[in-house]
């Protein structure tokens, strides 16, 4: 049976978990992501060793921003082509597979042997390039927009399965509410509502829903008690020097003892 709004991404379409297989790691139907890297590539020494540490702490996906969706036109906006360059040094380096953001379909050539392409908060709804990573079939993350309802979200991953790809990731990266204190609101009962919504993985981004280094521990693991299909968590090597996202950074020792953690509370929740 299908649902007249929603065709592809209901539990209707789609009983059980759908279980994305990108660059030989699984997402979903028990299967967790442990995506981590720093929010910007800036030089091969630090995306390689920041690649090499998360591995060596668990990770199985290594995230990176080569082209940044900046607030300010004056920020740094990342590497571009040559930071996707250093990506696939990184990943021949350890393995790792690579997610990064894509902002423009007119950049899609340059993504061909990325494993996973996100859209950014910011481009949750640009139905023209949801259209076309559609019809590249390749595995997409889909962050949701700052201010978009779930609703809107299943219908962005609408406009990407209805163009003939069903590789979709959701991922909740915090809101905006009245609260001012951190950088959005985490919404955690996002997690539980999308799996009774969708067949689709969840995963959880707690540096940009929280934007404070210290607050992202915490909060991860508060995700992993709701039920997300994976965490994706911004590390870097020298969070003060970092050009973009410092404050939202956890250092490598840091993840290493999340992922512990993270590793201990999966166990006791079986
Ligand atoms: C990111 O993950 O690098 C990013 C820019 O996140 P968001 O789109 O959620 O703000
Ligand atoms: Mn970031």
């Amino acid at each position: 049976m299908t649902n007249e709004v929603f065709r592809k991404t209901t539990r209707e379409a789609h009983p059980d978990d759908t279980v994305i297989e990108a660059g030989g790691v699984r997402i979903g139907g028990g299967h967790f992501a442990m995506i981590a890297g720093p929010c910007s590539v800036e030089t091969e020494d630090q995306i390689v060793s920041i690649a090499r540490a998360v591995k060596k702490a668990g990770a199985n996906i290594l995230r990176g921003g080569a082209y940044k969706p900046r607030t300010s036109p004056y920020a740094f906006q990342g590497l571009h082509a040559k930071g996707l360059e250093l990506l696939r040094i990184a990943r021949r380096e350890t393995g790792l597979p690579l997610v990064t953001e894509i902002m423009s379909a007119a950049d899609l050539p340059l993504f061909e042997d990325i494993d996973i392409l996100q859209v950014g908060a910011r481009n949750m709804q640009n139905f023209d390039l949801l259209k076309e990573l559609g019809r590249s079939g390749k595995p997409v993350l889909l962050k949701r927009g700052l201010a978009n309802t779930l609703n809107e979200l299943l219908m962005s991953a609408e406009y990407i399965m209805a163009n003939g790809n069903d590789r979709v990731i959701l991922c909740e990266r915090g809101i905006r509410t009245f609260s001012d204190t951190l950088r959005n609101t985490l919404d955690l009962s996002a997690v539980p509502m999308l799996r009774e919504m969708t067949h689709l993985p969840v995963i959880v981004d707690p540096s940009h829903a929280t934007g404070l280094a210290r607050i992202v521990p915490p909060m991860a693991l508060a995700a992993v008690a709701a039920g997300a299909d994976g965490l994706m968590i911004e590390v870097h090597n020298d969070p003060e020097h970092a050009l973009t996202d410092g404050a939202e950074s956890i250092r490598p020792e840091e993840y290493e003892a999340l992922a512990e953690k993270v590793e201990k509370l999966r166990e006791a929740l079986r």
